[in-house]
């Protein structure tokens, strides 16, 4: 697609209860200017346009300019803010919704999915409450560039098509110039939403809104694929008066019948709750805090959902809560597997008017393993492990130890490690690196053998299976692809943001390419080259 003004929609969430929604324009905004957008989201969608610098390309960006502008919807969008509520730091708020983000329209593309295409920063809404109804280039720039990093790392998230920078002057602890972000997903149902039903005491309408999610987002869990079988099979047999009006509704918005909705929303929770454990164990293992785990910010889909003040680990620190207001450390990094449960809690509650409470704390049961199975299969392969043992899981803990006690930097280390031969004794500089900060020069005696003591452990777990030269060297380039040198630190964030909000997008460019293709340098331009690189230049080539 070349031409913004030929996708398609197909707006799922507005054949919903009229007040399931507002709808509502995007605010229109002077001054506004496209910083930068995501290839890799433009491909998912099947824009070709952005990608190509010929005169098509031109118009496409102006189109995206107007959009994220608020000036000018595309045709087939019909703009809507969602109703939600949820628990904030433990507590229901009733009062929630989408305040700032407007759900332009769900695009079908040429692949066959459908993405909701929302505009965060959009203006105000009747869910707005207080607020301003803004965004801000901070923050926009933080959405922006995490969404896209954790999509390259292979981790399930909300994705970011496009940022763009207004003129608005936004107040917040200053005044800020305003931004706007396309954030693209699946759906952007949270577990607020459910809740919202179940605590208003509106089943039909919770039922409703199952329905939806089953039909549209987890087909999977229906007895069948809805497309290999009768529609008549699953919905509600239709009453003697209502007969005329039902069938006048398409079959695939009559309800289900209830006893395969039972069935199949217990089968949906089971699948939320295995993607949220695997989700989780993603964040535990590439030190990602998202530090406002809300449940209006928990996705149905299992995504990372909803950037705020996140943080990726620098030095390992098990404790680090980036938000400042969370001065209880709710949401910092080592509490994040405790509160996802406690989320899957929240929203089995709101499923409870249906679904058995002893079905419901079932799958709630799973939870833990399901984590700890992929939280192991994710440290095996950072680890370079190629197979499982049982003693690895305190090979893992030790490593974490090791880390924590110098806090090392969490990123580099698993670099590091990814260019050592292990048929050679471990290089000094590695050492050294894992002693990390201990002692009063850098590290100590002590902090080096501890080091060393580890290597060797490691060293002789991995010399055990036995692999020949190719295949260890197959092994530290599996162990290069999964081990990022790249991540989005506060400091570059903040560099980045400066320049633009100066009106300088050159760096946001820049750091956008290097977390997109964050496993080599665009000079080395593939694995292979990284792996020649390192070798050549000693492991300190990577810092
Ligand atoms: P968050 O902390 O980003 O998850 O937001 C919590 C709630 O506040 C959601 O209902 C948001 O839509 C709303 N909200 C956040 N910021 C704003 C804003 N600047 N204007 C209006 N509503 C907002
Ligand atoms: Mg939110
Ligand atoms: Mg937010």
């Amino acid at each position: 697609v070349h031409d913004l003004a030929a996708l398609r929609f197909n707006n799922r969430y507005t054949r919903l209860p009229e007040h399931f929604f507002t709808r509502v324009a995007p605010q229109p905004r002077q001054g506004t200017r496209l910083a930068d957008v995501s290839p890799d989201c433009a491909r998912l969608l099947g824009l070709e346009a952005p990608l190509t610098s010929d005169a098509s390309s031109e118009e496409a960006l102006e189109q995206l300019r107007l959009l994220m502008a608020g000036e000018q919807l595309l045709p087939g969008m019909d703009a809507l803010a969602q109703k939600y509520t949820g628990h904030q730091f433990g507590h229901y708020n009733p009062q929630l919704g989408d305040g700032r983000g407007i759900l332009l329209g769900e695009l079908e593309t040429e692949h066959g999915k459908t993405f909701d295409l929302h505009l965060k920063g959009a203006g105000r809404t009747p869910y707005s409450r207080f607020g301003d109804g803004q965004a801000v280039v901070r923050s926009s720039v933080r959405e922006y560039l995490a969404s896209e990093y954790m999509a390259a790392l292979g981790i399930p998230t909300s994705r970011a098509l496009a940022l763009a920078v207004n003129a608005e002057r936004v107040q917040r602890e200053t005044v800020e110039p305003g931004a706007t972000v396309l954030r693209v997903c699946e759906s952007h149902l949270r577990f607020g939403h459910f809740e919202w039903l179940a605590h208003s005491g509106r089943h039909e309408d919770l039922k409703t809104l199952i329905d939806h999610a089953l039909r549209e987002h987890f087909a999977e869990c229906l007895p069948e694929h809805l497309s290999e079988c009768l529609p008549e099979e699953l919905t509600e047999p239709l009453s003697e008066g209502g007969a005329q009006a039902a069938a006048d509704q398409p079959l695939a918005d009559r309800p289900l019948a209830d006893q395969v909705r039972v069935t199949s929303a217990l089968a949906m929770f089971e699948t939320v709750i295995t993607r949220t454990a695997k989700l989780i164990a993603a964040w535990q293992a590439y030190g990602f805090v998202h530090a406002v785990m809300n449940t209006d910010n928990m996705s149905l889909l299992g995504l990372t959902f909803d950037y705020g003040p996140y943080a990726f680990l620098d030095g390992y620190e098990e404790n680090l809560v980036p938000n400042h207001t969370d001065q209880a450390g709710r949401y910092g990094f080592a509490q994040q597997p405790g509160i996802g449960l406690w989320n899957l809690e929240r929203l089995g509650i709101a499923l409870s008017p249906l679904i058995d409470v002893e079905a419901l704390s079932a799958a709630l049961g799973t939870y833990e393993g399901e984590l700890q199975r992929e939280y192991a299969r994710l440290l095996r392969a950072r680890l370079g492990l190629p197979d499982a043992r049982d003693e690895d899981m305190t090979l893992v803990q030790q490593w974490r130890e090791l880390l924590a006690a110098g806090k090392v930097d969490h990123t580099h280390a698993y670099r590091l490690l990814s260019h050592w031969d292990v048929a050679q004794p471990a290089p000094e500089t590695l050492v050294v690196r894992l002693a990390g900060e201990r002692g009063p020069h850098g590290n100590s005696a002590q902090a080096r053998d501890e080091a060393s003591a580890w290597l060797e452990r490691y060293q002789a777990r991995v010399m055990a299976i036995g692999l020949s030269a190719e295949d260890e060297r197959q092994r530290r380039l599996a162990m290069l692809g999964c081990n990022p040198l790249y991540v989005p630190r506060t400091h570059l964030l903040l560099e980045v943001i400066a320049r633009v909000e100066q009106g300088d997008d050159t760096t946001l460019k820049a750091l956008r390419q290097r977390l997109t293709a964050p496993f080599f340098r665009p000079e080395e331009g593939s694995l292979e080259a990284a792996l020649a690189l390192g070798q050549a230049q000693g492991v300190d080539a990577e810092l």
